[in-house]
């Protein structure tokens, strides 16, 4: 049997949770939570603060609250996307504008962006899909000139990057004003359910931590800078328990290993489909030049959904799980009388032709070569 996913245990997760647990210290914000905020602060230097949540909707909620989102507000999200990155922001009672997929790619089409802009229009969500950058200057640029905040769907996009036009590499998470990541666990990195929110813009750093902190000043008391702390904004229970982040930090100290693994996966897959003759009817990724991938995920488009549906009972047959993805948010039941009748084409196409193939550390070269053989039999 391969599966489509199967988390990878570095092995001294156990050990740091076991840690944590004699440490009697295994609410949120200890020593393994700090631990985390270090890394990925050394790490990734162009991250602003750092906070860890209990999921990638927690942060992707945060950054609804911290953006002061209220009813009425439009927020520009694309369709091609997990529920919830629109969700977040419908909880604060805002419009989604859903845009269109690129041609190429499921990321936004940049270019379809400044239409949908309006003047309630608050924000713009770009999501990285399979860890692929969107176009940061672009959306920059459009959010600049319109006033708009741009919070980051990271959620797929740890240890990737984006290149900028003089050819720098700037991590993604790091170019909002806020960027919200997974650790989900069919994510690269992973903590069962977990997540994290950057805070880039340095304006909303303090309200980031007392919004995660339930509300509270209680951070900066712990840090000695009040002598008590009290309500002094919304926020809810968004920080993991030290249970959480003893795993995550067992995973952290492997990423190099981790990535590397995933990267030669991906590169096997891509050069074992290029060399195929596919008859024109599979497209493989395309890796915009502004683009980095950090090997989250493996996907074809298929001419169809028929040759999808061949290939996903073909592979099955031998065992092996490979699974499609979103089905367009527009045209969900909860927000397709919401809609303001756009066609998305891509969006729905990339609903039923994207096939993601198994992709997982302890994947092995056979199991590739199998997979590529079976995929090639069903486009004679
Ligand atoms: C996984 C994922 C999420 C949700 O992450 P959780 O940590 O499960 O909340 C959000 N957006 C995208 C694009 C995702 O892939």
């Amino acid at each position: 049997m391969i599966p489509f996913n199967k988390p990878f245990l570095s092995g001294k997760e156990t050990d740091n949770i076991k840690d944590a647990v004699l440490s009697g210290k295994i609410s949120g914000n200890g020593k393994y939570t700090q631990l985390c905020h270090q890394f990925f602060n050394e790490k990734y230097p162009a991250f602003g603060k750092c906070l860890l949540t209990t999921s990638c909707t927690d942060a992707l909620e945060m950054s609804a609250i911290l953006t002061c989102i209220s009813p009425g507000d439009e927020v520009i999200i694309p369709s091609y996307t997990f529920v919830s990155t629109a969700n977040a922001f419908a909880l604060r009672g805002a419009k989604i504008v859903f845009a269109d997929s690129s041609e190429q790619h499921p990321n936004i089409d940049e270019n379809t962006i400044e239409s949908l802009i309006t003047p309630k229009t608050k924000a713009i969500v770009p999501v990285h899909y399979a860890g692929m950058a969107c176009n940061m200057s672009v959306i920059k640029e459009i959010a600049n000139k319109h006033n708009l905040y741009v919070v980051e769907d990271a959620a797929q996009a740890i240890d990737s990057h984006f290149i900028n036009d003089l050819g720098q590499r700037i991590p993604l998470g790091s170019i909002g004003d806020t960027a919200a990541f997974s650790f989900h666990e069919t994510k690269n990195i992973i903590s069962g359910e977990g997540g994290m929110l950057t805070v880039n813009n340095p304006e909303l750093e303090k309200r980031a931590e007392i919004i995660w902190e339930k509300g509270t000043n209680r951070s900066a008391f712990f840090r000695g800078e009040i002598d008590k702390y009290g309500w002094v904004d919304i926020g809810s229970s968004f920080l993991p328990s030290e249970i959480v982040s003893a795993f995550l930090y067992a995973q952290l100290e492997n990423l190099n290993t981790i990535q590397n693994q995933r990267i030669k996966w991906w590169n096997l897959y891509n050069q074992l489909l290029s060399s195929a003759d596919l008859k024109g009817r599979i497209d493989l990724p395309e890796i915009p030049v502004y683009a980095e991938n950090n090997a989250h995920m493996y996907y074809i488009v298929c001419e169809s959904l028929d040759l999808r549906n061949t290939i996903i009972a073909r592979l099955k047959a031998e065992n092996i799980h490979a699974v499609f993805h979103y089905q367009s948010l527009h045209a969900s039941p909860y927000y397709a009388s919401k809609h303001d009748g756009r066609v998305l084409k891509n969006s729905d196409r990339f609903t039923d032709t994207l096939l993601r193939l198994p992709m997982f550390y302890e994947l092995t070269e056979s199991d590739i070569v199998k997979t590529v053989n079976i995929i090639k039999s069903c486009v004679l």
